[in-house]
């Protein structure tokens, strides 16, 4: 049996771009890029546990330049989505903004039982079936714990899934 998935998010999951200077882990263009505290050792073991994917509401180019400075060079990666798989609906204060339809992934060949998704926008995912890992949004803190939190989950919530 194949490991489960794990579907990260990137923005406000993994990192915070900004347009404000100040210390930042790398750039893009003129965005100032934070890596979430604990991300490595996260990486680390979820690829332990799982096969990863990607899975953000941005476009592919945005996605593979974060992607290529966030993962060391031999990360297998599953999948990289981005925007062109979610889709445009209003949320429930009115707003519209941009969904991910988790029954995607079942079309794709992942049975939702064998999937965790990541996310700090947990009202944007569309999912019965799958488990969803919600994570406080990532605004730039240097002490930020959430991370840590689901690394030392990580094992006990694969075993779950299988
Ligand atoms: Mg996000």
């Amino acid at each position: 049996m194949p490991a489960p998935l794990l579907v990260l998010d990137l923005d406000e999951t993994l990192i915070h771009a900004t347009a404000v200077s100040g210390p930042c882990d790398f750039r893009l263009g003129s965005r100032c890029v934070t890596v979430r505290p604990g991300a490595a050792e996260f990486l680390l073991e979820a690829r332990q546990h799982f096969r990863l994917a990607v899975w953000t509401a941005r476009t592919p180019a945005y996605a593979h330049r974060v992607l290529k400075k966030l993962l060391p060079p031999s990360t297998p990666l599953t999948f990289v989505w981005s925007v062109a798989e979610c889709h445009r609906a209003v949320d429930s204060s009115g707003r519209e903004r941009w969904f991910k339809d988790l029954e995607r992934l079942r079309v794709a060949g992942f049975p939702l039982e064998a999937v965790a998704v990541l996310d700090d926008a947990p009202e944007a995912l569309i999912s019965r079936e799958a488990r969803v890992l919600a994570i406080a949004p990532y605004a730039g803190s240097a002490d930020d714990e959430a991370l840590n939190g689901w690394t030392r989950r990580l094992a006990e919530v694969a075993l779950s899934l299988r």
